[in-house]
């Protein structure tokens, strides 16, 4: 049965070097993988570019759909494909422009873009856009060549084996495969920020799993129902991953009741980053990932980053550090989490919220602190009661 083409070009990874197979070879176990659900779906690569083929039944959408959510996939294109002879290439295009035609009555003018990456092809690009144009005109007798404004522009691929017509060129998000960067323990909460890091670190490899704390039952069921959500929108990018949850009350609990009102947060924090350090290591991750952001809390002032970073010897990624609020609330409408990140549940860092938390911690001053808690069996007791839960994509 005659299937639908697409073209899916290759960002960076068409930059590599001596390892370029290697992250091919990776983006196209993505794509077969992401499009398994799709019988009889064949993905290959071939000279540099992947090439996907369904069944009509598939509709284009979805195919753009699943395929733009592969990291290191740049832009896809749907094409009509042909054999690379003159012939097979005009009628291909005459026939191509017949069909737009009926779907867009408005258009009147058309220009071609021919690139050939087969040299020995007989003709050079201009000619070959030029005998394309030609046909066209014969066949579209309304059309007419417009080589500035154009209605339309198609584009004719010519290479050695097919050559490939196609309109539109669909950007994707690039960045580089998934599982070619290691694995990385995102400290996920249900707000706006880790969501977007999250995103930010897998798009460019590295494979994610996550922490949630609460602090049930002062945090509902539903609050964590709202963190498995905004997971399951991630995981749509990420691939299957799992969600440790960890009860952070009894911590809270002895924080409140030994040390200082205004070092609550920070104290809350540091516990955070050394529980997710173990759990990262438990787990084969190698770094940190969080949702911080220079400035924009009391718990992420340059002071605070300092003293919550001293706590942890595994690197701590943030990818967010320097943006600013809108362009990360930009980023998590473009990926789709925002929506759900600003359902307003409750979280455990709202729960024993001090009035005045300091905004200038000292690192000798909060480990003094820390000295009047038994730190390491609070770990131990939070890190024993871990839950975990996968979370699958769906569509
Ligand atoms: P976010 O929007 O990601 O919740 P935020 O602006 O609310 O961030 P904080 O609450 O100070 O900032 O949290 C900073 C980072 O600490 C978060 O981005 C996240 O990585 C981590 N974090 C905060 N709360 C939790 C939680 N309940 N569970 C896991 N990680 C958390
Ligand atoms: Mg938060």
């Amino acid at each position: 049965m005659e299937k639908n083409v697409y073209i899916v070009r290759m960002g960076e990874v068409a930059l590599k070097g001596l390892n370029k197979s290697y992250f091919e070879r990776m983006l196209v176990d993505r794509v077969r993988k992401i499009m398994k659900k799709y019988p009889e779906t064949e993905v290959v690569r071939s000279e540099g570019m992947v090439f996907v083929r369904t069944l009509p039944e598939v509709p284009q959408e979805t195919v753009i759909k699943e395929v733009s959510r592969v990291f290191g996939v740049d832009s896809i294109s749907p094409a009509v494909e042909v054999e690379s002879d003159m012939e097979s290439i005009q009628k291909g295009a005459a026939d191509y422009m017949l069909a737009l035609m009926e779907k867009r009555p408005n258009m009147y003018t058309f220009k071609v873009e021919a690139r050939r990456s087969d040299k020995t092809f007989p003709l050079q690009s201009p000619e070959i856009a030029r005998k394309v144009g030609a046909r066209i005109l014969v066949t579209c007798k309304v059309l007419k060549v417009d080589v500035h404004e154009p209605d339309c522009r198609i584009f004719v691929h010519v290479r050695r084996d097919k050559t490939y017509i196609y309109e539109q060129k669909i950007s994707a998000f690039g960045g580089l495969p998934l599982g070619t960067n290691g694995k990385g323990m995102v400290l996920l909460s249900g707000g706006i920020d880790s969501p977007v890091a999250a995103f930010m670190m897998a798009k460019r490899g590295m494979l994610i799993e996550t922490v949630h704390f609460h602090s049930y039952p002062y945090t509902s069921e539903r609050a964590f129902e709202k963190v498995k959500d905004l997971a399951t929108i991630l995981a749509s990018y990420c691939g299957r991953f799992r969600i440790h949850s960890i009860n952070l009350l009894p911590i809270q609990e002895q924080i409140v009741a030994n040390c200082p009102e205004e070092e609550t947060t920070i104290l809350v924090r540091r516990f955070m980053m050394k529980i997710a350090e173990r759990v990262a290591r438990n787990n084969g991750c190698m770094m940190l990932i969080t949702g911080e952001n220079i400035g924009q809390v009391a718990s992420q002032t340059a002071e605070a980053l300092v003293v919550t970073d001293a706590c942890v010897s595994m690197p701590v990624m943030r990818p967010l550090i320097a943006m600013d609020k809108v362009d990360i609330i930009e980023k998590a409408q473009e990926i789709g989490t925002f929506e759900t990140s600003i359902l307003p549940y409750e979280d455990c860092c709202t729960v024993f919220l001090p009035k005045h938390p300091k905004t200038k911690p000292r690192l000798e001053q909060i480990l003094q602190s820390e000295s009047k808690l038994d730190c390491e069996a609070l770990i131990e007791a939070a890190l024993a009661a871990d839950e975990v839960t996968v979370i699958n994509p769906v569509d």
